[in-house]
């Protein structure tokens, strides 16, 4: 059975993760925090125990962590020294915080997704019809997130434009918000975010061209929904070959055109 060690417990998606995690079939070998408390019947411990937990803990071991890019790309040097496995969510990472995850991918399997939820996964795959079918038509995407969140646009919102700029290499030039006289060009996507109350996250694709509007929308109704696909890709990753997977990869495993090699990079 995969064992699971989860930092960040005391914040919101530790919380969640260690709720998710009591109802399925996997052992909560332990889990750390800045500051001392017992979630979900976990005792946490300091994160400087993370190592020895991830090493101490019943193989295969998957280290999942929700936290801030400081501390991430610190976890994923630790979890590889120990050997397990190391999935993270968190958001707001530069190029070089890519690259310690790719370092640690060199040494054990590593998986980073900036959306945990299948929903999300379901709108990058309909913006790319939609981009596909509509040439020419102006993109905007829209975010909303709870008011303590710390990155913005979200990490969700930059793969929707990834996505958006792979199926459209001439949209070409990112704008966030606009201010005074700003005019649209032709080569933009509009990029907004906007932070309020307690909303899990809300991610729209608007595509306009004359007379004709699409709004793909995917609304999260909780956390739960991230926390249920991180358990779902921590299961996928157990005991996988060193490397960087994307949550794209543990759909793909559920998908039998996949195997036949149709599915979506
Ligand atoms: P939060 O602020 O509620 O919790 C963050 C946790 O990390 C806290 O326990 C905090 O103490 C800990 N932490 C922060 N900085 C730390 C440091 N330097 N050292 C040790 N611990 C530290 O945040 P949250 O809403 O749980 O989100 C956490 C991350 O996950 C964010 O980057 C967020 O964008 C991301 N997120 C990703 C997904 C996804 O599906 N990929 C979903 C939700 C949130």
């Amino acid at each position: 059975m995969t064992s699971l060690v989860v930092t960040g417990a005391t914040g919101r998606m530790g919380r969640e993760l260690l709720a998710a995690a009591a109802d399925r079939e996997l052992t909560v070998a332990g889990a750390t925090s800045r500051t001392a408390e017992t979630v979900a019947g976990v005792s946490t411990a300091a994160p400087e125990a993370l190592g020895r937990l991830a090493r101490e803990a019943p193989s295969p071991t998957v280290v999942v962590d929700f936290t801030a890019p400081q501390a991430t790309t610190g976890y994923a040097e630790t979890v590889a020294e120990a050997g397990a496995a190391f999935l993270t969510g968190t958001t707001g990472l530069s190029e070089s915080d890519h690259a310690s995850l790719a370092r640690a991918g060199e040494r054990v399997p590593v998986l980073w997704a900036s959306n945990f939820s299948r929903g999300v996964a379901a709108l990058r795959r309909a913006v790319t019809a939609a981009v596909d079918t509509l040439p020419g038509y102006d993109v905007e995407v829209t975010e909303t997130h709870h008011d303590g969140k710390r990155d913005a646009p979200s990490g969700t919102a930059e793969t929707l434009v990834e996505t958006v700029e792979d199926a459209r290499p001439d949209l070409s030039k990112r704008v966030h918000g606009r201010d005074g006289v700003a005019p649209r060009s032709e080569t933009e996507i509009g990029v907004h975010a906007r932070r309020a109350g307690d909303v899990a996250g809300e991610h729209e694709v608007l595509l306009a061209g004359d007379d004709n509007v699409v709004e793909l929308t995917h609304r999260a109704g909780s956390r739960r929904v991230f926390a249920a696909g991180a358990l779902d890709a921590a299961a996928w990753l157990a005991g996988r070959d060193p490397g960087v997977y994307g949550f794209e990869d543990v759909l793909d495993a559920d998908d039998p055109a996949a195997e036949n090699g149709g599915g979506v990079a």
